[in-house]
């Protein structure tokens, strides 16, 4: 096998554990959000990836369904002061969202590798402008 063939890879798999999405070795991130330039390991060049607020939007999303299930069920089952909610359930859902950002942003950019995800392109007419202005 060549180096330069890659056998494809789970999404979800290099995804969420934030690796490379070519190699599945290499880390995707550096720090807690910021993507890394290209593959440490493979050289695999992260330009391409644009999650831009994906992963926000589905964390919060997903948490607001399963954060708001959790807290009414704690609601009408425990019935706590409203103070308990204030010091346990929203600081809970918040860390949740944050917790979720990371592994949905590498699963975003995996997907966007494997579906070779572009900017949308078009041709003008001639009389609305020149085009994207994207690239
Ligand atoms: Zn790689």
């Amino acid at each position: 096998m060549s180096e330069d063939v890659w056998p494809p890879l789970n999404t979800l798999s290099t995804g969420l554990r934030c690796r490379c999405p070519r190699c599945g070795k290499g880390p995707l991130l550096k720090g807690f959000l910021t993507l890394r330039e290209s593959c440490p390991e493979c050289g695999l060049d992260y330009g391409f990836a644009e999650p831009a607020d994906g992963p926000a939007f589905f964390a919060m999303s997903a948490m607001g369904i399963i954060g708001m299930i959790g807290f009414m069920v704690f609601e009408f089952t425990v019935q706590p002061p409203v103070w308990v909610h204030m010091v346990f359930t929203f600081p809970l859902i918040a860390a949740a969202c944050v917790g979720l950002l990371r592994p949905l942003k590498g699963w975003m950019v995996a997907e966007q590798f494997v579906h070779k995800a572009a900017p949308p392109e078009w041709k003008s007419v001639g009389k609305h402008g020149d085009g994207s202005p994207w690239r």
